[in-house]
């Protein structure tokens, strides 16, 4: 017997941020975030239900993604892998292997433990822009070609450390 357990969709978690301005219509595929009309909210990953909504965009943690590259999935707009504070960011080899997989655009979110959006990548893809109270840290790596004022970090480097740099 199979015993189904309808559970009610709250309006809580955080909102989803796409690197991309107009957002595409994006499966997150991660617990936690609000759904959005453009962005839904799979938390346990790749399913049916993901794959009917067809998304342009797919947005997940790098072992998901990595596995949907293996498993013939293929967004046609852009890929997000999201990536919590202190773990490992995107390494060169799994960009390699989504360009090649893929074939669209990867861009690298950083996220505290709640969803916030702490830095994200840009369409220039050298570092990732910080967001909110990390916004106005002079990091003094120069502008980016995109045009967004906002200082970046490089990939992989740890929030704990910019903290440092702070005070
Ligand atoms: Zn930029």
């Amino acid at each position: 017997m199979t015993v189904r357990i309808q559970l009610r969709r709250r309006k809580s978690g955080a909102e989803f941020v796409h690197p991309m301005d107009p957002m595409p219509r994006t499966a997150v595929l991660a617990p936690g975030f609000q759904e959005t009309k453009l962005a839904h909210v799979f938390p346990s990953g790749w399913n049916e239900a993901a794959d009917h909504f067809q998304p342009a965009s797919i947005a997940g943690p790098p072992d998901l993604l990595r596995r949907l590259a293996r498993d013939g999935v293929r967004p046609k707009h852009s890929v997000v892998a999201l990536v919590y504070d202190g773990q490992e960011g995107l390494t060169s080899a799994d960009r390699e292997l989504f360009w090649r997989t893929f074939g669209v655009p990867v861009f690298e979110e950083l996220l505290g433990a709640g969803n916030e959006l702490i830095a994200m990548e840009c369409d220039a893809h050298d570092g990732l822009h910080l967001v909110g109270d990390f916004k106005d840290l002079k990091s003094g790596t120069g502008t980016c070609p995109c045009g967004n004022p906002a200082p970046r970090m490089a990939r992989h480097r740890r929030v704990e450390e910019l903290v440092e740099l702070l005070v």
